[in-house]
């Protein structure tokens, strides 16, 4: 039965679950106001230029992993394939350049989309947490962006996560590079998978990040892009570095290591939980000084990563230390016996919600004693008992489901008796 039955690949956040991604979220956001950076929102499509544009041809994202259509109107379309092409476009369309620079931004809970082979921590939709700085150069920028994204897995209780660090250079280092990745690649084609031999000739550095193992064998004897940086480049990693070490962070410079999309320039990184399994990168990320003029606006430094919020919560379940448990839904539980003190408690629980409660009560006719158990499922503090005699009295019969404790509270009283039982 396909309409019971979600497509392959997606993953949804359950009503009894969704107190853990509100956790998460509210600890980034948190995080993001303390580094000054301001949320951005922007479309789940885009045309799938920007993408072929901005995310770059070569890479597997644009090859393989697309889901692209054209809509009614003949427009071919593509859902958000990552975040900072989306941003960009943003950034140039709006004119967010005449904001005081850098433009710090950072989305949430942003749904991506690519066509993979869905297993363990691989969605065909996932959502990313992630932030984009344009117009900064200097490799303070570039530490903060580390900093951020650090801060916000260890303000979750996850520890032991691994820094992995590289420059890939510039357009003025690269090209040189690239040329002598093309001699020693050429040297290998025939080992070389059928993907990768067409890597060769188009961006070689993309063959790093091939997974074939023999693929993997052949990188392992590349040479180095680390001795091919120009002294810009050079200056620009070891001053990152420097700011890495001033502020205790420990990382691993991976000369192997360049990421997935082709407009990076310097800077690329990742975050890696190396007890998660195979899909154990958290987070990635990296300068892309080239991107804003590649779309067609004007040369901007950009600096930015992308968190896999799915595979952040596997880190967290995995070697969290933070215990999460479910706040209590309600405050106050009514339950009314009888149809007059129905409605009674029916105007009750909203006067009581317009004093800042949480509070609910019956509308399934459900007997006194399966209410009350109803009212501790919710891990609610009090139930409010309104019956006749109570009606008569002008009270409410109180429970306190922690203490057992029971009174009656006036009515008129009952907003100002709770607020100030929970509150102590
Ligand atoms: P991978 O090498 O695992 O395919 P990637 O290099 O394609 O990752 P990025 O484009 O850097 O990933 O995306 C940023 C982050 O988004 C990743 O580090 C990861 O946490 C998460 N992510 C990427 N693809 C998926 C997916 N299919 N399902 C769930 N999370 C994903
Ligand atoms: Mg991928």
């Amino acid at each position: 039965m396909l309409i019971t039955k979600a497509p392959k690949g997606v993953g949804e956040v359950l009503p009894q679950d969704s107190y853990r991604w509100q956790a998460i979220e509210d600890c980034m956001r948190e995080t993001c106001r303390r580094f000054g950076f301001r949320e951005v929102r922007v479309p789940t499509f885009e045309h799938t230029e920007l993408f072929l544009r901005g995310v770059g041809g070569t890479t597997d994202i644009v090859q393989k992993e697309m889901y692209t259509f054209e809509d009614k109107g003949g427009r071919s379309i593509t859902l958000k394939p990552e975040g900072t092409a989306g941003v960009a476009r943003t950034f140039v369309e709006k004119g967010l350049a005449n904001l005081p620079m850098p433009v710090k931004m950072y989305y949430l809970y942003s749904p991506v989309f690519r066509y993979e082979q869905p297993q363990a921590g691989r969605l065909r939709e996932h959502h990313q947490f992630g932030v984009e700085v344009f117009g900064a150069e200097q490799p303070s920028m570039d530490a903060e962006v580390i900093l951020l994204a650090l801060r916000v897995i260890e303000s979750l209780g996850i520890h032991g996560l691994e820094v992995h660090l590289n420059s890939i250079g510039c357009p003025k280092c690269r090209p040189a590079y690239m040329d002598k990745l093309r001699a020693y690649f050429g040297e290998h084609r025939e080992t070389l998978c059928p993907t990768c031999q067409g890597r060769l000739e188009r961006n070689p550095l993309r063959i790093f990040d091939c997974k074939s193992e023999i693929c993997q064998g052949v990188v392992a004897g590349a040479p180095s892009v680390q001795e091919a940086l120009c002294e810009e480049c050079q200056a620009h990693f070891t001053a990152l570095q420097g700011y890495l070490r001033d502020t205790g962070v420990t990382y691993r410079v991976n000369p192997r290591l360049v990421r997935g999309l082709d407009y990076y320039t310097r800077t690329v990184f990742e975050i890696i939980a190396p007890q998660i399994g195979a899909q154990s990168t958290v987070c990635g990320g990296g300068r892309y000084d080239r991107l804003i003029e590649e779309i067609g606006g004007a040369a901007t430094p950009g600096i930015g990563f992308g968190m896999g919020m799915e595979r952040l919560l596997i880190a967290l379940e995995k070697y969290g230390d933070m215990p999460m448990e479910e706040p209590p839904l309600l405050d106050v539980y009514l339950a009314p016996m009888g149809e007059v003190a129905k409605e009674k408690a029916f105007s009750l629980a909203q006067d009581l919600r317009s004093a800042g409660l949480a509070v609910d009560t019956d509308h399934m006719g459900r007997s006194l004693k399966a209410q009350f158990k109803y009212a501790d499922k919710t891990g609610c503090r009090f139930v409010g008992v309104l019956g006749d005699n109570e009606l008569a009295e002008g009270v409410l019969h109180v429970k306190d489901m922690k203490t057992s404790q029971e009174c009656n509270i006036p009515l008129a009283e009952a907003a100002a008796f709770f607020r100030g039982a929970l509150e102590e």
